[in-house]
C-alpha cells in the first residue's frame, strides 16, 4: 500500500487543549509521523487545508441484529453505516436472536466483521446465559476469543448476586461490565412519565426506573472493586448518582446517546413512533443535566445505541412499535452542527467523548488518539460542508430516524481506515 501524506491537518492537541496544524503521515496501517512540514516524494498526498482530522470515533454500543433479524441491519451493512459516518471501531451488542453468549458466537461476529472489512466491529458478549439473567456465562471464554465488555443489554440483570459475581470476574478477565440500567418490575410505560406523559394519556416509564438500578450496580462497583460501565444514561437523578460515585472513588464509567443530548419530551410527538426510545426521551430538565455532565466529565463517552427496525414495525401506534432509532451514518456532523455550533458543547468535549474517552474505558491501547505508532484511523471533517439527511444518504439497512430531513452543517469527507482511504460518497 502506497503511503498515505495529509498536509495542513487542523489537529485538536488533548494536553494544551488549542488547535494546531500539522502533516501526518501513514505508512501501511499504522501513523508512521505527525509533525510539521513533512515532506516524501513516494507518497499519496492530500492537502485538508481548513479541514478537521479527527481520530476514527468510537461508538461502544450498537445493535447489529445479526443473528436473527438480518432484515433490519446485518454486521457487514452495521459496519458499513459505521465507517459511512466515521466510525472506525463499533461495539456490536449481544442481544441478536439468538445471543452472543458463548465463545463460537463472539468469533462468528469477528468473522463477520473481517469479512466486510469496513469499521472494526468489536462483539460484546453477554453476561449470562441467553441473558436470562439466572447463570452466569463463559465470560473467560468469551474474553479469549475476542469479546471487548460484558452486557445483557436490553435487560438489567436483576438478581444482586449474579450481578456481584459478573463485576468480581471484570477483574480476573481485565474487561469492562455494561450495565442496561432499568428496574423492569416496576412501569411499564414507553415514554418519560411526565405531567405531559399525563396529560396526553400515554403510559409513563418514570426516571426512577432507571435511577434505582444505576445506584444499586454503583453499590455493587463500590462493593467488588469491578469495572462497571452504565449504558445509556438518561436522567438527572442518574447523572447525580454517577457525580457521587466517581467522588467516591468508584470504578464506574457511563455514556449518553446522541438522542438524549439532542431532544426533550416538550419539543417532540409523544405519539410518533419514531422518538420512541428506551431509556424515554425525558424533559429538557434532564436533558440539560446529561450535556453538564459531559461538561463536567460525568459522563465519560457518547454511544449511540443505534437500534435499526424495518419501516412497517415503527408505522403503527406507539404502544405496540419497537424501541430505538439508527444514527450511526450521522450522529457525529448532527452533535456538531446542533452542539458544537450553538455553542452547548466544545469541540474537545464532543471529540474525546467519541475517540479516546472510549478507547481508554474499553483498554484499546492502539487507538482513539493521533500519534506516531497507532493505527491510521482517521476521519477528515469539514465544519462547513451542509447537507441534508435523506433516506439515500444513510446506508444502514434501516431508516428510523426521526431526524430525516434535517439539515446539518458539518461533514465527515474521508474516513482512513487502517491506512486505506475512503471518500465518503464512495462508502
Ligand atoms: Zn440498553
Amino acid at each position: 500500500m502506497k503511503s498515505i501524506l495529509i498536509k495542513n491537518a487542523k489537529i485538536l492537541d488533548f494536553d494544551k487543549k488549542k488547535e494546531v496544524i500539522q502533516d501526518v503521515l501513514i505508512e501501511g496501517d499504522k501513523i508512521k509521523d505527525v509533525s510539521q512540514g513533512i515532506t516524501i516524494t513516494d507518497a499519496k498526498v492530500i492537502d485538508i487545508k481548513g479541514l478537521y482530522l479527527f481520530p476514527g470515533f468510537i461508538d461502544a454500543h450498537a445493535h447489529f441484529r445479526e443473528p436473527g433479524e438480518e432484515y433490519k441491519e446485518d454486521i457487514a451493512s452495521g459496519a458499513r453505516a459505521a465507517l459511512h459516518g466515521g466510525v472506525t471501531t463499533v461495539f456490536a451488542m449481544p442481544n441478536t436472536k439468538p445471543p452472543l453468549d458463548s465463545r463460537a458466537m463472539i468469533e462468528f461476529v469477528k468473522e463477520r466483521s473481517l469479512k466486510a472489512n469496513y469499521a472494526d466491529v468489536l462483539p460484546v458478549g453477554a453476561i449470562t446465559k441467553k441473558r436470562e439473567g439466572k447463570e452466569i456465562a463463559e465470560m473467560g471464554d468469551m474474553r479469549e476469543g475476542g469479546a471487548i465488555a460484558f452486557s445483557d443489554d436490553g435487560t438489567w440483570v436483576q438478581n444482586s448476586s449474579v450481578m456481584r459475581r459478573a463485576l468480581e470476574y471484570s477483574i480476573a478477565f481485565r474487561t469492562v461490565v455494561i450495565s442496561h440500567a432499568e428496574d423492569t418490575t416496576f412501569s411499564h410505560g414507553v415514554v418519560h412519565e411526565s405531567f405531559i406523559s399525563y396529560d396526553r394519556g400515554v403510559e409513563g416509564y418514570p426516571s426512577q426506573k432507571e435511577e434505582i438500578a444505576v445506584f444499586r450496580d454503583v453499590k455493587l462497583a463500590e462493593l467488588t472493586g469491578g469495572r462497571l460501565h452504565i449504558a445509556h444514561l438518561s436522567s438527572k437523578g442518574s447523572y447525580e448518582i454517577i457525580k457521587m460515585a466517581k467522588k467516591r472513588g468508584i470504578n464506574v464509567s457511563s455514556e449518553v446517546t446522541p438522542h438524549h443530548l439532542l431532544l426533550a419530551q416538550e419539543e417532540i410527538d409523544l405519539f410518533n413512533p419514531l422518538y420512541k426510545v428506551n431509556p424515554p426521551i425525558r424533559t429538557k430538565e434532564h436533558r440539560d443535566a446529561l450535556l453538564e455532565g459531559l461538561r463536567d466529565g460525568t459522563i465519560d463517552i457518547i454511544a449511540t445505541d443505534h437500534a435499526p427496525h424495518n419501516w412497517y414495525e415503527k408505522e403503527t401506534d406507539v404502544n405496540s412499535a419497537p424501541f430505538g432509532m439508527i444514527s450511526l451514518d450521522f450522529y457525529f456532523s448532527l452533535l456538531y452542527s446542533e452542539l458544537v455550533r450553538k455553542g452547548k458543547l466544545s469541540l474537545f468535549d464532543l471529540v474525546s467523548a467519541t475517540t479516546y474517552k472510549p478507547a481508554e474505558i474499553f483498554g484499546l491501547s492502539d487507538r482513539g488518539v493521533i500519534k506516531k505508532g497507532y493505527i491510521a484511523d482517521l476521519v477528515v471533517f469539514d465544519p462547513q460542508r451542509e447537507y441534508v439527511l435523506t433516506e439515500d444518504f444513510i446506508r444502514s439497512k434501516s431508516k428510523n430516524t426521526p431526524f430525516l430531513g434535517q439539515r446539518i452543517r458539518g461533514c465527515v469527507v474521508y474516513v482512513i481506515k487502517r491506512g486505506k482511504l475512503f471518500k465518503i460518497e464512495e462508502i
